[in-house]
Order: structure tokens, then C-alpha cells, then sequence
């Protein structure tokens, strides 16, 4: 590797402050107490990461990393907030109420080509634990935007990597040999992706093929970790332009195979799809919230219809029935690349299989729909539907208004009989509360 700088020696272009415009209004209190504390301490004390990386696009970063020749337990004497984590490596995460600034030790790249005992088979890192330097720790970074560090000693920019010239560039390269760098950490893939869509930069060529050529190596990377990076994926605003990539790069099918292979035969589903990706972009840009089991309700759908279909036929059941049994196998399939917590899963299930019942728009079941606690997420999902041209827009306009109308007029509209005085309750009336089933008294 060219300029790998493993020994240190690397000299960084130095940007001082009045040649940057990172500015210390851009960094949160906490962040600064954190680098201040550290300095006074007499250690290096430098900001990294995506930090300085949006702010120099201007982009009011919100997020902190700071990076220093301090030990993690050095770190830990320093603040009393301060709590250790992580067992491969060692990180210091200082609490300011609901902010953590996470604080690393500079440590030394696994290196692929003298340390065997460093990668797996396949290349991936597996021990990368080694304390280092300044000029060390920057070479194990993934992207050249992603390795810049402001030195809170002179609000200088230390640059090894040529970072600045490629965020003015707008380009995401990856440090060193990207086919290398890929298959020490298949995510950095999905990570490219991320920060393209986020930065609105382009992905550059030599990544693109070493993404082409290492896409299949997204398999071998734990579910768990898989279903963080879904999150970050598709929660942080930028989830239509995110689609594009990861579905221009191939990288969708890897995450989504059963979703891939619906949205390449129908382009209704597309449409439905793109319309989620899009509400879910408004979602964020209005400061709404967005819960992860949505899109996944939306990505499982086209896959879990057609499975549903053929259970149907195999077996007599009713609609909601069988979208709740595919949905459950799908979701077991899906399991093995990204692992969805129950707590998503569940509620998923239940949007999917509610929705054959905002078909039917009369009687007391119908009505009893609204107090669903399922309904807010089955009824969005069933208008994105419907606008994709996959539900009946009278449907969808039917359960709109309904919505607005007083309990005695909702009566009305869905001819809900009321319960005349002749009609009595079949059986005892119960007294006092009802007994704990399977308990004896
Ligand atoms: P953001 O916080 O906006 O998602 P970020 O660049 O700060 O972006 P983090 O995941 O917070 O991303 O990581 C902080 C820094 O740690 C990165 O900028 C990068 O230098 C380094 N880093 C994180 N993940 C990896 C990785 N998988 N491989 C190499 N370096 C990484
Ligand atoms: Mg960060």
C-alpha cells in the first residue's frame, strides 16, 4: 500500500485555522469540555470523524467522536461521567445528560500484509487492538473524508489522508486499497452508500469496483450488526437516494433478496416502495418519528402477498390468516441476513395482516378497526398502497373521512346497529372481577 504510514512517519498537511472554516460554534459544549479537559491534561486531544467532516460542508453536525493519545483509563480519571466499553477494543464514552461523547485511544491498523493472525480467510479484520499513534490510528479509518482531525490545541486541521481535497472534491475514497479495505469490513460497503447519499458525494470508481467485486461478502457479516446499519440506512433522512445506491450497486439484493426478486418482476410494488421510501424521508425532514417496522412491513409485503396467495391455495384460511403466516415465514427467512428485533416484528405482522380488513366498510367489525392499536401504521400503509395503484382509492378516502366524524356519526356511516333495549346478554351477568384463568381459587 502506498503511503500507508504504518510506521508513523507520514507527515499530515496541517490546516490552520484561518485556512478552514470549521468553527468551534459548530461543536457541541460537550465535545468542547471533552477536548478542553483532555488538552489541559496535557494530552493530544483532536476531533474526528464525521464531526469534522459536516462541518466543514457546513453541515451542523450533531454527532461527536474525539480521538486521543490518552489510555482509555487515563480517559476515565479525567471525567467522572465516564464509562468503558467494549471488549475487542476499548472505548471511553463520556455522558452529558443525553449526549455521549465517545473518546478512542489512537490505535495502529491491522495490516493485512504482515499480520496473518490479524484477518480471517476472507480478509475481514479480527483484531485490531494495537494503541499507536496520531499518524497510526489514521490509516485504519475507512474514508478520506472520514480522517480528518481538528487539533483543539490550535483549531488546526491535521490532515494524512488528502480528506480536505476530496470532501471539496465531493468524492467518498476509501484509505488505501479499496478491495483490501472492502473485505477487512464488508459494512464499509453499505457505509459508502450511507455517507453518498447522506453528503450527496460520489462514490469513486475504484470503490465502485471493489464493491462489485466483494458485494457477496455482505453475507458473512453478523445479522445483528447488519440490522444497526438497516437503521442508519433508511432512518437518517436520505432513504430514497440510499434505495438507488445500494439497489445501483447490487448491494439491495444482499440485504432484501426476496424483496429484490419482487420488485424486478412488478412495477406497482416499485411505486409502493418509492412512496414509503419518500414518506419516510418526510417523516424525518419534519421532525416526525419513524419506527423501523414499517419499511421492513413495506419491504416483506411484495414477498409475503404472493406467499400468502399460494397458501391460500394449498389451504383454506382467510386472507388476514394467510398474511400472517407468510409474513412470519418471510420474516424468518429474512432473519438470516438482518436480524429484526421481535419488538418490530410483531407490530409488522399485525399492519400486514390487518390490511384485507379496510376492505369491508360496514358493520360493528369494520368499525372497531379505528380503535386497532395497529390502525395508525395499517391505515398509512394502506393509503401508500392505494396511491401506488395496489388498493381501491375509495377505500382509502372512505377510512380518511370516517376518521373525522363524532362516535354517533361514525354509527351512522358504518349502519352499525345499535343494540336495541329488547336485546339482552347471552349468559350469567359476571360479578366482581373475573378469576385468573388456569388458577384455582
Ligand atoms: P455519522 O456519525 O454521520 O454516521 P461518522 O463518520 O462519524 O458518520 P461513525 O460511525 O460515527 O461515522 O464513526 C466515526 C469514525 O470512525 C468514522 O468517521 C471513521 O473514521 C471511523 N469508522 C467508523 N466505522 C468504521 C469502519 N467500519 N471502518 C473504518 N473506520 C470506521
Ligand atoms: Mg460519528
Amino acid at each position: 500500500m502506498k503511503n500507508s504510514g504504518k510506521d508513523g512517519q507520514d507527515l499530515p498537511r496541517i490546516i490552520p485555522r484561518p485556512a478552514h472554516n470549521v468553527s468551534r460554534k459548530e461543536i457541541s459544549d460537550s465535545a468542547l469540555k471533552v477536548l478542553y479537559r483532555l488538552h489541559k491534561a496535557g494530552f493530544q486531544a483532536f476531533l474526528v470523524g464525521g464531526g469534522v467532516r459536516d462541518a466543514l460542508l457546513g453541515l451542523h453536525p450533531k454527532d461527536f467522536d474525539v480521538a486521543t493519545d490518552a489510555t482509555p483509563d487515563e480517559v476515565r480519571a479525567l471525567f467522572s461521567n465516564c464509562r468503558l466499553i467494549g471488549r475487542r477494543f476499548r472505548l471511553a464514552h463520556v455522558r452529558f445528560g443525553r449526549e455521549i461523547i465517545e473518546v478512542a485511544t489512537f490505535r495502529a491498523a491491522a495490516n493485512a500484509d504482515d499480520d496473518d493472525a490479524s484477518h480471517d480467510d476472507e480478509g475481514r479484520i479480527i483484531r485490531d487492538n494495537v494503541y499507536g499513534t496520531i499518524g497510526e490510528d489514521v490509516w485504519r479509518r475507512d474514508f478520506t473524508c472520514n480522517a480528518l482531525y481538528y487539533n483543539i490545541a490550535d483549531f488546526s486541521i491535521w490532515d494524512y489522508a488528502n480528506g480536505v481535497a476530496d470532501v471539496e472534491r465531493r468524492r467518498l475514497v476509501l484509505i488505501g486499497d479499496p478491495d483490501m479495505r472492502l473485505r477487512e469490513d464488508p459494512v464499509r460497503m453499505l457505509r459508502a452508500v450511507r455517507f453518498a447519499a447522506k453528503l450527496d458525494f460520489t462514490i469513486d470508481e475504484g470503490v465502485v469496483a471493489a464493491i462489485r467485486d466483494n458485494v457477496s461478502l455482505l453475507t458473512n457479516v453478523p445479522a445483528a450488526r447488519l440490522f444497526d446499519e438497516f437503521l442508519k440506512l433508511f432512518q437518517a433522512g436520505h432513504a430514497v437516494r440510499t434505495f438507488e445506491l445500494l439497489w445501483e450497486h447490487g448491494l439491495f439484493d444482499e440485504l432484501f433478496p426476496a424483496t429484490a426478486e419482487e420488485l424486478e418482476k412488478d412495477q406497482a410494488y416499485g411505486r409502493f416502495v418509492h412512496a414509503a421510501l419518500e414518506n419516510t424521508d418526510r417523516r424525518v425532514a419534519d421532525g416526525l418519528s419513524v419506527t423501523p417496522m414499517f419499511l421492513l412491513g413495506v419491504f416483506l409485503w411484495g414477498p409475503t402477498v404472493k406467499l400468502a396467495a399460494a397458501r391460500r391455495a394449498e389451504e383454506k384460511m382467510s386472507e388476514s390468516q394467510s398474511l400472517s403466516i407468510a409474513a412470519y415465514e418471510l420474516v424468518a427467512q429474512q432473519q438470516r441476513r438482518i436480524s429484526i428485533p421481535k419488538r418490530f416484528t410483531v407490530p409488522m405482522r399485525e399492519m400486514i395482516a390487518l390490511q384485507p380488513r379496510f376492505r369491508a366498510t360496514k358493520g360493528k367489525r369494520a368499525l372497531n378497526l379505528l380503535d386497532h392499536r395497529r390502525f395508525r401504521a395499517a391505515y398509512d400503509f394502506m393509503v401508500l398502497l392505494s396511491e401506488a395503484g395496489l388498493g381501491d382509492p375509495a377505500v382509502a378516502e372512505f377510512w380518511r373521512d370516517v376518521q373525522t366524524l363524532s362516535a354517533k356519526e361514525r354509527i351512522a356511516r358504518f349502519d352499525v346497529q345499535s343494540p336495541g333495549p329488547g336485546r339482552k346478554r347471552r349468559g350469567r351477568k359476571r360479578r366482581g372481577p373475573r378469576k385468573p384463568r388456569g388458577q384455582s381459587a
